[in-house]
């Protein structure tokens, strides 16, 4: 027996999303619920994988909708396809996670020569059906048949042109009429045969190209972009629905809304309407509608109306709400709802607001939360003393701060993007079709819509900062510039534009970093006491250690004391000790290193008092902090020219009768000063080519430094161990961890702990105190993994490198892979996601499952943490969780994200039984 196709609203299952998509689903509980839904029914996704797989609808599908026709029809007492009181339906796309403006919908279904005169008849408005067949011809023509938009928009500005006319609503019903013969001819151009006058067979056409855009190319990009993967969604279902019009006359509107204000959170009215209007004309953003407002005023009744309808959405979802309405002659109908996409701030609030509401518990708040938008809450803001004036100002979309250089078109941005530049995308609206713009560009910047338009709900979902409809930008896409007065833009000009108030500026204006809300600190103080992992910081500097602090981390998970080396003050004796010929040198400029390092040592500890800070032993290979081959051949070149400049001007001094003086920087530079230089250098190229490497980070780095120079080693270990003693000496509680990179053997650790017991009973003695610190591994070889209950003897931690781990284990260069072949191997799906930024839990996982069950079966007190790039990736988190690490540490903006991410893996590890 076949399968059932098809659900009624009143018969749909509305839990089941992956059957029935969202927006179907919702439908069905909607109208369950006994809210004012417009008849209809949802075939299901399943529908949609069969026809994909055998380019056919499947036999009796046809059958199923006739017989759901048949029940509209009966439900409304129109027909489909009738001369009098004509049935037309909307066609929608709809699969299990929404993908805003991915695909395609079709309106006023139903439409032919023979419904047209019956709905003329019915509504007593010509104008209003012309209007309403030009629009299903041209979005059928778009859709279902593939006509290029412009091919209709041609002849309908003609038209308007003709008639001296500049808004579509001063169109009267003989030029809509006019127009739609044209556009019936263009069909009949386009395709070769004729509009299709039979309503089923329209349908049927629909039906097949919902289906259809499941494949296409911006649907599959946002899957792509999102991780959307087919357990999660899988086809799209299609929704047919009664079509109520919201544009018979001025006791009709159409609108969209939020439950709660998604630019603030703000428990409010939202929401945007525009009277006697078409729901695609508030979306697109043609004519900017009016704030919800305003209804209260001018139609107060349905006003009560709406009000009722946001109440019980929120009631019945326990979310806030996105939904759509029409008000058909005075009656409300609730088109869609589906939970509201809102900016990080928005979400934070609302989850707040909503548990001391008693709406919902601590534990859904924080879930209800994507960890990685709170990035958003980190976004920067322009400085608050500049004193730029605005050139322009239009809606506050979605906020943050962003400047860059104009473009005016989406793949413009994705070339010039690639090259590292920062873009705003300047258009007049946006279209779904200009998605890879978004992802290429810093902000987006629109002339026309509101903040309900495409633009801005987009710009939001990605964080991105946006400011929309602003109407005194003349944008010119064709010459590439944009007008605002008489101030030219063109493309490539800085522009700035604040997202938060709707200002643009010409120029870069200085941005300052956000600061935490109070109630982004109680949510997060909900997770930390939820959560099993704590949250260390990837960080090497009192200060960075301080904000990381100030965002919630509870110690320091990798502090990379090669970054101390490389500053300017240090760096010149960092390279002495390397030039060094033997011990004696290396340990003199050891020496010299040793009180700075101490003292960087000594403030970290203090910033990050009391959690734990880990330092780690120096690990990249010492040519690192040389200049590299080419660079010093030139230099060498350069000293060699002036070495003989100088001795010339010595012969000339000499041969002139008379000495002449000499300019002020000539007298200085003699030639044995530039002859020590020239030694010097070239004492660094034979360095560099001593030290030359085939493949460095495979060479001799990490513990093999601490290994061949155990001074080096022995200077970091000092100086960790004196700063611990001194910070001790005056009060301030210190837990250091001494950790080794780049293990492979338990001999290595057992060599580098006793350098650290010689020197600890030195420290201690001197001190005159007792010492308390870990010692400690990276586990970043695969060599380490295998022998984790090996190092485990010696090690009281392990730490795991997943850069390095990953590198190993997929034998991937780090340094070329994501630029040279990872984007292929993803776009062509050989790899899922890249292995550098999602924890390959297949393979790379398994090899730390392994090293935690072995280390541990060593020493069940073992502490294990990740620092990683991962460790600030929610996914990567949960697996962490879920193996039972005890930290993860991440650089500090993504602290927050990590702190919430850990609640969730707890709260879905209990979920999950
Ligand atoms: C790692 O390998 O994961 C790590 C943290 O070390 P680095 O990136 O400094 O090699
Ligand atoms: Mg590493």
């Amino acid at each position: 027996m076949n399968p059932q196709y098809s659900y009624s609203f009143n018969s749909g299952d509305g839990k089941n999303k992956a059957l029935l998509g969202g927006k179907g689903a919702n439908l069905c509980e909607m109208t369950q619920l006994g809210l004012n839904v417009p008849p209809g029914f949802v075939i299901t996704t399943q529908t949609c994988l069969l026809y994909l797989e055998n380019k056919l609808l499947p036999a009796g599908l046809l059958d199923e909708v006739h017989q759901q026709i048949a029940d509209i029809e009966r439900a409304t007492g129109k027909t489909f396809g009738g001369a009098s009181e004509p049935l037309l339906v909307s066609v929608r796309s709809g699969s299990a996670i929404s993908m805003p403006g991915m695909m395609d919908t079709i309106l006023n279904l139903g439409l032919n020569k023979q419904t047209l005169t019956g709905l003329i008849e019915m509504t007593d408005d010509p104008r209003f059906a012309y209007d309403a067949y030009r629009r299903f011809i041209q979005l059928f023509g778009k859709v279902a048949l593939g006509i290029e938009d412009e091919k209709f928009d041609s002849h309908f500005n003609e038209v308007k042109r003709a008639a001296g006319i500049k808004a579509d609503v001063a169109l009267n019903s003989e030029q809509l009429q006019e127009i739609s013969n044209r556009f019936l001819k263009v069909v009949h151009e386009e395709t070769g045969k004729p509009f299709p006058e039979d309503v089923y067979e329209q349908l049927e056409i629909a039906i097949k190209a919902v289906f259809n855009s499941w494949l296409g190319k911006r649907a599959v990009d946002y899957r792509r972009e999102f991780h959307i993967t087919p357990d999660v969604a899988n086809g799209t279902a299609v929704n047919i629905v009664t079509m109520v019009f919201g544009n018979m006359g001025d006791d009709c509107a159409t609108g969209v809304g939020f439950t709660r204000n998604p630019g603030t959170g703000a428990n409010e009215m939202y929401g945007e309407y525009l009277v006697n209007a078409q729901g695609e004309d508030v979306v697109a953003g043609i004519r900017t509608p009016k704030p919800v407002q305003e209804m209260a005023q001018e139609m107060p009744e349905q006003y009560r109306q709406l009000v009722e309808l946001r109440n019980k959405l929120e009631a019945h979802y326990h979310e806030v709400q996105d939904y759509e309405y029409t008000i058909e002659r005075g009656v409300l109908y609730c088109l869609q709802t589906r939970n509201g996409k809102m900016n990080a701030a928005a979400m934070v609030k609302s989850s707040i607001d909503m548990v001391k509401e008693g709406l919902i518990d601590k534990e859904r708040a924080l879930l209800r939360i994507n960890p990685e938008l709170l990035e958003q809450l980190l976004l920067p803001q322009l400085a608050r003393n500049h004193h730029n004036q605005p050139i322009a100002q239009g809606l506050p979309a979605s906020p943050g701060a962003a400047c860059g250089k104009c473009v005016f078109d989406a793949d413009t941005a994705v070339r010039l993007g690639k090259t590292g530049e920062e873009l705003i995308l300047v258009r007049e609206e946006t279209k779904p079709e200009d998605i890879h713009g978004f992802f290429a560009a810093q902000g987006v910047l629109t002339s026309r819509g509101g903040k309900t338009s495409h633009a801005a709900v987009v710009a939001r979902g990605m964080g991105k900062a946006c400011v929309a409809g602003a109407e005194d930008i003349k944008v010119d896409v064709r010459s590439r510039i944009a007008m605002v007065g008489d101030i030219l833009i063109k493309e490539g000009d800085l522009i700035t534009i604040d997202g938060s108030n709707g200002n643009i500026y010409l120029g870069r204006i200085p941005t300052i970093p956000p600061s935490f809300s109070e109630e982004l600190k109680t949510l997060l103080s909900w997770a930390d006491s939820i959560a099993k992992l704590r949250v260390h910081a990837n960080v090497d500097t009192p200060e960075t250690a301080r904000l990381a602090a100030s965002y919630g981390a509870k110690g320091i998970g990798l502090c990379r004391t090669e970054r101390m080396f490389n500053a300017a003050d240090r760096l010149p004796l960092v390279v002495d000790m390397i030039l060094a010929q033997n011990t004696e040198e290396r340990e003199a400029a050891l020496a010299k290193l040793f009180p700075i390092q101490r003292d960087d040592f000594q403030q970290l500890f203090e910033a990050m008092s009391p959690h734990p800070v880990t330092v780690r032993l120096l690990d990249p290979p010492m040519h690192e902090f040389l200049p590299n081959e080419h660079q010093l051949l030139d230099e060498i070149d350069a000293l060699k020219h002036y070495l003989t400049i100088i001795k010339g001007q010595r012969v000339t001094l000499e041969t002139l009768a008379k000495p002449h003086e000499l300019p002020a920087p000539f007298n200085r530079l003699n030639e044995e000063v530039v002859i020590d230089a020239l030694a010097k250098k070239q004492m660094m190229l034979n360095k560099v080519l001593e030290l030359y490497e085939v493949n460095p980070m495979l060479g001799h780095r990490g513990v093999r430094l601490g290994m061949s120079y155990p001074e080096i080693y022995r200077m970091q270990i000092r100086s960790i161990l004196e700063a611990a003693a001194r910070c001790v000496k005056q009060k301030t509680p210190v837990e250091p961890e001494i950790m080794v990179p780049q293990v492979i053997t338990a001999q290595e650790l057992i060599k580098v702990r006793q350098y650290v017991d010689e020197i600890q009973a030195e420290v201690e003695s001197q001190y005159k105190l007792k010492l308390n610190f870990k010692f400690g591994t990276m586990i970043e070889t695969v060599r380490a993994c295998t022998r984790a209950d090996r190092l485990a003897t010696t090690a009281a931690f392990f730490s795991f490198g997943t850069n390095d781990l990953t590198q190993a284990t997929f034998s991937f260069s780090r340094e070329d892979a994501e630029n040279k072949f990872l984007p292929l191997y993803e776009e062509s799906g050989l790899l899922q996601d890249n292995p550098f930024e999602t924890l390959d839990v297949e393979g790379v996982g398994r090899l730390m499952k392994m090293a935690v069950e072995l280390g541990r079966k060593q020493r069940p007190d073992l502490k294990i943490g990740i620092c990683g790039e991962h460790g600030g990736h929610p996914r990567s988190i949960r697996f962490c969780h879920n193996i039972g690490l005890n930290y993860v540490s991440c650089s500090a903006p993504r602290i927050p994200i990590a702190r919430l991410a850990a609640a969730h893996a707890k709260l879905l590890e209990e979920a999950a039984g």
